[in-house]
Formats: structure tokens, sequence, C-alpha cells
């Protein structure tokens, strides 16, 4: 099953429950906007290459379209219309004022120079600018795109349309960047950790946490889990995984990292595989690196209570049919991972109005947007006796089917 048939069979799933006509059923499904671009330019040794680049438009009928921009040699129509709906779900389950969107560039930025980096983002820029826009459609970053690829949008963005720092989020914080972000995704999953436990009566003081990635949500994720009194007791990155049984000092961790750019040879730690990681002990498992981690050949042997979706898209239908069954309390990304988009709504609300918020605002305000919408969707996954990814599909589909239906069809 590839990524967009995987997303709308969840869709689909959520919408069976409900009471909506096969026009609107289709016009919440496809997207609104499919934009693909060549992105020609010259190498640091005088050659030419080209990419080409996406930017899916799914759904606007809550407010601009919002969504990341991704840098990876997996960038396609499939993938980016996949996450494209995702973002609609999400921001209407977490009930922030944008649409859906995604896009990038099918490149490996790990083959291109900065300056080559630089130039395919401007030409990038070049090439869309005139379907995004502060009020139209926000990019933000995504895999392998961070605050410098950001400033560099909003640069060639406003050398054609002036000063515009609402033209995408996660800008570097001397840049109109808000105070919060970078810890936002991972905050919101802790919080997400904290509600999921709850309702099975457990504390973080008495859960163990396994993570699969170590970039910048887990991390700040096993931050706050470990300020908890949460035991982390494995991580991974690309190069493997780490477990020590006793939990892994995360502060020692964070260091080992800004050494050695890996998770492993941690002192103190045994060196593990991804495979072994994912099958570990554990309350708590938590992918936060990439889609497509949990199928029907792993499900069954997956070994944890909870399954918190940092990354998006890990969990193919077949294996989240295999979860339901046997009682594993899975909360779907577009609820799990919503911290970020929350953020990000921030950043854009400061930079329109000009004024910057403090870090206990943001941490105020996004907890409340993150507990409220937990609580919303549990609510109705027990009155509904549905998964959490069901009841979260059907409050984001109620969100967005009634403002299309406002608006007028
Ligand atoms: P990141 O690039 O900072 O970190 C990714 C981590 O995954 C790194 O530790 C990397 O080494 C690891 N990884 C990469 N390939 C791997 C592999 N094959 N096996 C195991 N580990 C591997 O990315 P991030 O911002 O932390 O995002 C992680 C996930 O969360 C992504 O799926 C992203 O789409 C999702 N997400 C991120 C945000 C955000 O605000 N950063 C928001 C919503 C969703």
């Amino acid at each position: 099953m590839k990524a967009f048939e995987a997303t709308n069979y969840y869709l689909k799933k959520a919408m069976q429950t409900m009471d909506l006509s096969d026009h609107i059923q289709h016009l919440l499904i496809q997207p609104q906007r499919e934009v693909k671009v060549k992105i020609g330019i010259e190498l640091d040794n005088g050659e030419l290459a080209n990419f080409t680049g996406f930017r899916m438009q799914h759904n606007n009928s809550r407010g601009p379209y919002k969504g990341g921009l991704r840098f990876h040699p997996t960038v396609d129509e499939d993938h980016a219309n996949s996450l494209a709906s995702l973002m609609t779900w999400k921001t209407a389950v977490v009930d922030v004022p944008f649409g859906g969107a995604k896009g990038g560039i099918n490149c490996d930025p790990s083959l291109l120079s900065e300056s080559e980096l630089e130039r395919v983002t401007r030409k990038f820029i070049q090439q869309i600018h005139d379907v995004i826009g502060p009020t139209v459609d926000i990019p933000a970053p995504d895999v392998n795109t961070s605050g410098r690829e950001m400033a560099w949008m909003m640069d060639e963005y406003s050398k054609i349309h002036g000063f515009n720092p609402g033209i995408v989020t996660g800008k570097p914080l001397d840049l109109f960047g808000a105070d919060g972000r970078e810890e936002a995704t991972g905050r919101g999953c802790w919080l997400i950790c904290e509600e999921a436990l709850k309702t099975l009566n457990r504390s973080m003081q008495d859960a163990t946490f396994v993570m699969q990635g170590f970039g910048n949500v887990a991390s700040f994720a096993a931050q706050f889990i470990d300020e908890s009194g949460g035991k982390t007791l494995a991580v991974s990155d690309i190069n493997g995984g780490i477990y020590n049984s006793e939990g892994l000092d995360i502060a020692k961790l964070m260091q080992h990292m800004k050494d050695n750019k890996t998770v492993i040879n941690f002192p103190g730690a045994d060196n593990i595989t991804q495979d072994e990681l994912l099958r570990l002990n554990c309350d708590v498992l938590m992918p936060a690196a990439l889609g497509e981690v949990f199928t029907k050949d792993n499900a069954d042997e997956i070994n944890c209570k909870i399954i918190i979706e940092a990354a998006n898209g890990p969990t193919m239908p077949e294996a989240d049919e295999i979860f339901n069954q046997r009682n594993i309390l899975v909360v779907p990304d577009i609820l799990s991972n919503a911290g970020g988009v929350a953020c990000s709504y921030f950043e854009w609300v400061q930079n329109m109005q000009h004024f910057s918020w403090t870090l206990e605002k943001t941490r105020t305000e996004l907890d409340l947007i993150m507990q409220k919408a937990f609580n919303k969707v549990h609510q109705l996954a027990k009155s509904k006796k549905v998964s959490y990814r069901t009841a979260a599909f059907i409050i984001a589909i109620g969100r967005v089917g009634k403002t299309t239906v406002l608006r007028g069809i």
C-alpha cells in the first residue's frame, strides 16, 4: 500500500461512521492543487543539475494551507499528497486556523554543498512564489530542512513580494522565529505521553520509554520525559540504537550526541539494531524517525502498551488493525506530533502582529491546545468505542467538512 492510499484508508474508515455524501467525501480526500516544478541550478563545478520540486495543497477551508518542505530522495507526488492530507487533519484536530499542504524537493542534500543547497532553495521559491504567501500557504521545515532554509525562503519571497516574515515558520530566533518552536513537537509528544499514561492509571514516574530516532523531536521529548521522572531505556538514529535496562542518562547522551554526531557507542549502554529496539519491552514506544515503520511483519512482535506516533505515518493500516486487536493504545500522528504546527501557528501570529511572546506564554498556550485536543479525542474514542486514530479523524473531518459546506460548494 502506498503512502497516500494508507492515509486515505484511515480517512475512509472514519468517514464510514459519519453521514457524508459521496461528493463531500471526494472533496475531502483529493488535494485541491498539485504543483510540480523543475529546478535547474549550476553546481559548484560549473555543471548543470535538475531537480523536481512539489507543493501539494490539500485543503484550505479552515485557513491558509500549512505544512513542511522536505529535501529527500523519497519526495514524490504520492508522499507529498499523503503528508499534505495529514496536515489538513492535524491542524483541524488541534483546532488551529490552517489547512494542509506539504512538499519539497527530490534531492539528497548530503551530496550538495551549502551554496548549492541555497541556490536550489531560492530557485524553488522563485518557481512556487505565486502559489504561496502569508495568507495563502505557509511552508515550514521538515526532513532535512531547518531554520537555515526557512531564512533563505523568507528572503527570496521578500525580494519578490516585500517584507513578509509570516511567509514561512520555523525561522531562526534572530530572524522572526518564535521562542519554543524548536522544542514544541517534542514537548507536545511528552504531554501526550503523560495524558495517555493517565488513561491507563499510570504516571511518568513509573513508566519506561523507547524511541526510534534521536533528532529534534525525540531528543526534546526525552529531555521533558527525563525532567518529569520517566525512564528512557533506548533510542536510535540512522546508525543504530543504544539500550540500558536501567535507563539512559539523557543529559550525558545529549553531550555524547554533540561530540560524536551519533547516539551509538554511548558509554554505559549496549549498541542494538533498529529491529531489536522496536521489539523492546516498554510502556511507551515512540517512533520519531520515519514513516512506514510498523507493518504486518513486525506488529505482532511489538512489546509496549502505548505507541505515540511522533513521526508522520509510522503505522501501516495492517499493523494498525493488529495493534487494535492487541489493545495497544496508538495515539495517531495527527494528534501526537501536532505540537509543531500549533507552535508554528503561534510564530505566524507573532509575525502578523510584529510582537514576540515569551517562552512561558508559548509553553502555556501549547500545553492548553494539546491537552484540550487529547481530551476531545479520548472522550470520543470512549463514547463511540473506536480507536484514537478514528476518533481524531472523525473530529477533524467534522471540522473541515463544516467549513467546506459553510463556504458554499
Ligand atoms: P530529525 O531529522 O531531526 O531527526 C530524525 C532522526 O531519525 C535522526 O535521529 C535520524 O538519525 C533518525 N533516522 C533517520 N533515518 C533513520 C533510519 N533509517 N532508522 C532509524 N533512525 C533514522 O527529524 P525530526 O524533526 O526529529 O522529525 C522526526 C519525525 O517527526 C519525522 O517523521 C517528521 O516528519 C516528524 N515530525 C517532525 C516535526 C518537527 O517539528 N520537527 C513535526 C511533526 C512531525
